[in-house]
């Protein structure tokens, strides 16, 4: 019940489910149990859900760590109630709240949230770090519609720090960012790095510009190049999802390099030991 109710506070994850879309659903859900709520509350008195919300109620004003309670910890202010007002003054609130409202603010206030959010993981080079440089807004993703789901995937995994690069390895390891570090090139392996200087992707990479040439797009930045393709509002022209399908390919080639490299470096490490 804590995650119909409840929304989650991972930053990354967070943004992954909005860009994807998912987030919309989610506030649905919520407002279906809202509504599920509402009608429980207009139940005649003898109704044994009635009497059960009644109780729960009941135990949620006496305990702070009951399940209705922590369910609604973030939505209490919304729907206009606290915990210190009398059980039948919260099930008259119940009956008056308005879902759909609810969830409008909801919504507005998660999305304004998850902004800063995103700046402020920025900020401490943290999972969204390339996300906020490569992007013009966090807003959903247009491009996601006109990918293919394979390359689609591989654009959110690379914006959202899913992969192997030692960026994101060092994490799981609790490496210090400053030691995440290309062991080929020494400097930190991230994914502007891997993407645009690493020396392991120099074939993809000449094969992208190439790409991206006879497509008659590249400048002499790469990365600004492939952020002007990614940020297109509307690449539904053929040209556009031509070079976009060429960023996403690329994508999808570093990830499943630099993902072989990490099963082989523990390998290896492995044996030496
Ligand atoms: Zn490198």
């Amino acid at each position: 019940m804590r995650s119909f109710f409840g929304l989650r506070t991972n930053t990354p994850d967070d943004a992954i489910y909005y860009l994807t879309a998912y987030f919309p659903a989610h506030f649905g859900q919520i407002r279906r149990h809202l509504k599920f709520l509402k009608r429980i509350a207009l139940q005649p008195c003898d109704r044994l859900l009635r009497k059960a919300l009644i109780q729960a109620i009941t135990t949620g004003k006496s305990r702070k760590i009951s399940l209705l309670r922590k369910s609604l910890a973030k939505l209490s202010g919304l729907i206009g109630f606290e915990w210190s007002m009398p059980v039948d003054r919260i099930l008259q609130i119940f009956v008056n709240m308005q879902p759909n409202k609810i969830i409008n603010t909801l919504e507005n206030n998660f999305r304004s949230e998850l902004s800063s959010r995103i700046v402020e993981n920025h900020l401490r080079h943290g999972r969204l770090f390339f996300l906020q440089e490569t992007l013009a807004s966090a807003s959903r993703f247009v491009f996601l519609d006109s990918l293919q789901p394979y390359l689609a995937a591989a654009t959110i995994k690379i914006l959202t720090s899913g992969h192997h690069l030692g960026i994101e390895t060092g994490r799981w390891n609790r490496i210090p960012q400053k030691e995440r570090i290309c062991e080929l090139c020494k400097v930190l392996d991230d994914e502007r790095h891997a993407l645009f200087h690493c020396g392991t992707f120099n074939v993809e990479r000449e094969t992208f510009k190439d790409q991206l040439i006879q497509k008659g797009c590249l400048t002499d930045d790469l990365e600004e190049t492939t952020r002007l393709i990614l940020n297109r509002p509307h690449p539904t022209d053929d040209q556009n999802l031509s070079r976009l399908n060429s960023v996403a390919n690329y994508f999808r080639i570093v990830l499943k390099i630099s993902l072989e490299r990490y099963h082989n470096n523990r390998t290896l490490s492995s044996t030496d030991w």
